[in-house]
């Protein structure tokens, strides 16, 4: 490749909103063999909405209110899908004390005095919380493709909260068109598998890796570069060690600072059907100074 056509191509991609970050990255994209998507905020909206709750123990409304005060300190989707719930409702928050994020599992705060979790089923199984009570709500919102947010107060199984995050149009797109360049796909996600692979399924998504811990994912990456080279493309802070694996990092726009940073390339609209805008510019630019 000569830098000459090499800015070219860079320039020429930049026109159509994706930036890369780095001249070898556009070479490099052209033989991806694998594109390896993350799941929330990537193929979804990444504004997921609260669904439905169910609740287990104690005033559903004040529960509510506790778990939105403990979300305005998470970053997460979800989060904000929460705070949003509690505030159509009208709910006044209370104060929050100490709180923290546990990465892939989700978070504990303290409300009122008292302890809240919020999360998955593995953080109830980290935090020794019985997992039983749960069992219904969280069958039946899988079934749908949802995804169950668990809640413990005082580590007591107490609510079970619905949250449907909406498949970006575009998602359906973009796999269409690297099946049709012989690329194969694949989704990595933090969430559960059943509502993993009911989007995978609509999709029409070849390889599904879900339930994955942020430390997993580049893992899975590795392994993925059996079959060739791998592009990894992701939006959230838990994608950075996945984007600093793949043969090509591919960060959405709307992402956070860190995935962009960690990334060899930037969907500046946040589409992610513009990866195939990238690989095609790829190819062809490759094409010409072979
Ligand atoms: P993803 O981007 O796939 O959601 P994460 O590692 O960020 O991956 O989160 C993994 C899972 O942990 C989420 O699907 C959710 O079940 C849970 N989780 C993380 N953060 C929160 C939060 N603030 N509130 C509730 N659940 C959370
Ligand atoms: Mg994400």
């Amino acid at each position: 490749a000569t830098p000459t056509s090499i800015m070219v191509g860079t320039g020429r991609a930049a026109e159509l909103g994706v930036l890369f970050r780095k001249g070898d990255a556009l070479q490099a994209l052209q033989s991806v063999s694998v594109v390896a998507f993350d799941k929330t905020g990537t193929l979804t909206e990444g504004r997921p909405d609260v669904t439905g709750l169910t609740l287990l123990e104690g005033d559903e409304t004040t529960l509510l209110a506790m778990v939105a005060a403990a979300e305005a300190t998470s970053e997460h989707p979800i989060a904000r899908a929460i705070e949003r719930a509690a505030a159509e409702r009208g709910l006044a928050l209370p104060p929050v004390g100490k709180s923290r994020a546990i990465a892939g599992h989700g978070m504990k705060a303290e409300v009122g005095g008292r302890m809240l979790h919020i999360g998955n089923l593995r953080l109830m199984t980290r935090e020794k919380i019985d997992p039983a009570p749960f069992g219904a709500p969280l069958d039946a919102l899988a079934e749908k493709g949802h995804t169950p947010v668990l809640v413990a107060l005082d580590g007591r199984p107490a609510m079970v909260i619905g949250i449907s995050d909406p498949v970006r149009p575009a998602a359906r797109r973009a796999v269409e068109a690297l099946h049709a360049r012989g690329v194969r796909v694949a989704m990595v996600s933090g969430d559960t598998r059943k509502a993993a692979e009911a989007i995978a399924r609509d999709l029409g998504i070849d390889h599904v890796e879900a339930e994955v811990l942020p430390k997993g994912k580049a893992k899975i990456v590795e392994a993925l570069k059996a079959q060739g080279s791998v592009a990894f493309v992701g939006d959230g802070i838990n994608d950075a060690p996945a984007l600093a694996s793949a043969d090509v990092g591919v960060a959405v726009g709307t992402g956070t600072d860190v995935a962009i940073e960690a990334a060899d390339v930037v969907l500046m609209g946040g589409d992610p059907a513009a990866v195939v805008t990238a690989l095609d510019l790829s190819r062809r630019t490759m094409a010409n100074i072979r």
